[in-house]
């Protein structure tokens, strides 16, 4: 079993005794870590060392701070294969797919490594005499709090862009990857000065510790309900809350298109990482003219992914995290079925060891089922049948969500009416992923607040101070 420590103002293993958890494996139930539930005292101590780093690190040039960030990169890079083999055996990822996310993780850190010496103000036009200017300063100390599913690309877009620009962190890692977690805070502390970077390992307790303590920002990366919990903490401490939350959101497949190549996107969307993406596809608005078509292929596609331990080459459907969340999702299918959905493929609970749960497809959803209009974190695609482009994108556009949506269209009006009229941060026509690295989309409503992402998040780490500087009486 990995023993996972603390790291508290720059020494590993430091801390008050408080108890320990075990992460077991979620493809067999065998223990993988054991590591400490941090106490308030941890939490204080780690914010405290923080506080008394951030000077000298936001004096550091941004140049120097760049190099170190962009060391960091390289050896996260060199350690790529064991990250995902941590992340594999703590959350079930199959191992390809978990190498990507640790990839993604190389790539954000570099990029933020590239842009952070960029991060520049601007020049004013003041009087002749005068020089005006804006300049940008870090917010201080960020607590960094992370949650599960892609844990090392998550954790370092917020780690990255919260260093390189002159903040000390305090990182929580989700309890269910902290030897994950704590082998990314190894790595990146390699390369920085003592106490810039601490890293508290625990669940809520000690989330909702860090959330309240002497911080200038929480960033938040996880569920809506934690999220709010996160801007209450905030609120009453005046610090800035920084949210990425959850989603619910919708694919729109339009009359006219190809529907095997449709239901490939919505397999895709709906399956991946077992459906345990922010931005995975988790209601599917079906234009009745392509319906009989489109289940079957989508039925075949569920029915055809490979289900197995995330370690076993070929695997294409990892288990769920654990057994809580494979109740919580079968839950939502039950009472879907109760209330009239069809279960094509899937919806029951497997025999033997491990949280896996079998790729579902429900036909004949409605909006008012909690399938529908919650975020369902697993490999569920719950298929609502519609008349018209008109009815799928009103229907999608009401939810209490707004992180993502996708549009399968042959008609570029169509596709213009989607960018226009869906209130999400991010608007995907004709594939459920890809785009431009950089992108940094507005979550709305219950995804959250705040820029997450992109060159943007290094405005959000920082505060802008505007300088005005005048000539004395009789001139310098
Ligand atoms: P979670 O909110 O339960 O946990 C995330 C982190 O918050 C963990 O470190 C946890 O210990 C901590 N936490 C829990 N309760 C807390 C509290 N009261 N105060 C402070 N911290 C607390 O989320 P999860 O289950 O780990 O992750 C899944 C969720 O994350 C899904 O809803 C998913 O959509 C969302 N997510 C969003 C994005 C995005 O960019 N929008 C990306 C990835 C995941």
């Amino acid at each position: 079993m990995i023993e996972v420590e603390q790291f508290l103002g720059g020494v590993w293993g430091a801390g008050h005794a408080n108890g320990e958890f075990v992460v077991r494996n979620p493809a067999d139930g065998t223990p993988v870590t054991r590591a400490p539930e941090a106490s308030e005292a941890d939490v204080a101590d780690a914010v405290k060392a923080a506080r008394s780093a951030a000077a000298a690190w936001a004096r550091t040039p941004a140049a120097e701070r760049a190099a170190a960030l962009s060391r960091a990169a390289d050896a996260v890079a060199e350690q790529a294969g064991r990250l995902a083999e941590l992340t594999t055996c703590e959350m079930g990822r199959p191992l390809a797919s978990a190498r990507d996310g640790v990839d993604a993780g190389v790539a954000t850190l570099r990029q933020y490594a590239e842009l952070g010496p960029l991060h520049r103000g601007r020049s004013l036009a003041g009087g002749p005499d005068a020089l005006d200017l804006m300049t940008h300063e870090p917010r201080g100390v960020v607590a960094v709090i992370t949650p599960w599913n892609d844990p090392v690309a998550v954790s370092c877009g917020l780690l990255g862009a919260a260093l390189v620009t002159g903040n000390a962190v305090v990182y929580k890692p989700s309890e269910r990857t902290p030897a994950t977690g704590c082998a990314l805070t190894r790595l990146l502390a390699g390369e920085l000065p003592a106490g810039v970077l601490s890293m508290v390992t625990g669940g809520a307790a000690a989330g909702a510790a860090l959330a309240a303590s002497d911080v200038d920002v929480v960033a938040h990366v996880g569920s809506t309900a934690t999220g709010r919990s996160i801007a209450a903490a905030c609120a009453a401490t005046g610090a800035k809350a920084l949210l990425e939350n959850g989603g619910s959101d919708p694919l729109i497949v339009d009359a006219g298109v190809d529907p095997v190549w449709a239901a490939e996107q919505a397999a895709t969307g709906a399956f991946a990482n077992a459906g345990q993406l922010c931005v995975a596809v988790e209601r599917i608005y079906l234009h009745r003219d392509v319906a009989v078509p489109f289940l079957d292929a989508l039925v075949a596609r569920a029915t055809a992914l490979r289900m197995g331990p995330g370690r076993r080459s070929g695997t294409e459907l990892g288990p769920l995290v654990d057994r809580r969340l494979r109740e919580h999702v079968h839950a939502q299918v039950s009472a879907a079925v109760e209330q009239g959905a069809l279960a094509r493929c899937g919806g029951t609970v497997p025999d033997g060891p491990g949280a896996f749960y079998p790729a579902t497809v429900l036909a004949d959803c409605t909006d008012d089922m909690a399938v529908v209009r919650e975020e369902t974190f697993g490999p569920v695609a719950p298929v609502v049948t519609v008349d018209s482009y008109d009815e799928a994108l009103s229907r999608a556009a009401a939810s209490p969500y707004g992180l993502a949506a996708t549009v399968l269209t042959r008609s570029m009006g169509n596709a213009q009416r989607a960018l226009r009229e869906l209130p999400v941060g991010t608007v995907k026509v004709n594939a459920v992923f890809g785009g431009a690295p950089g992108g940094a989309a507005h979550p709305r409503r219950g995804s959250g607040d705040g820029l997450g992402y992109g060159p943007e998040l290094l405005d959000e780490l920082t505060v802008t101070k505007v300088v005005h500087v005048s000539a004395p009486a009789g001139g310098w």
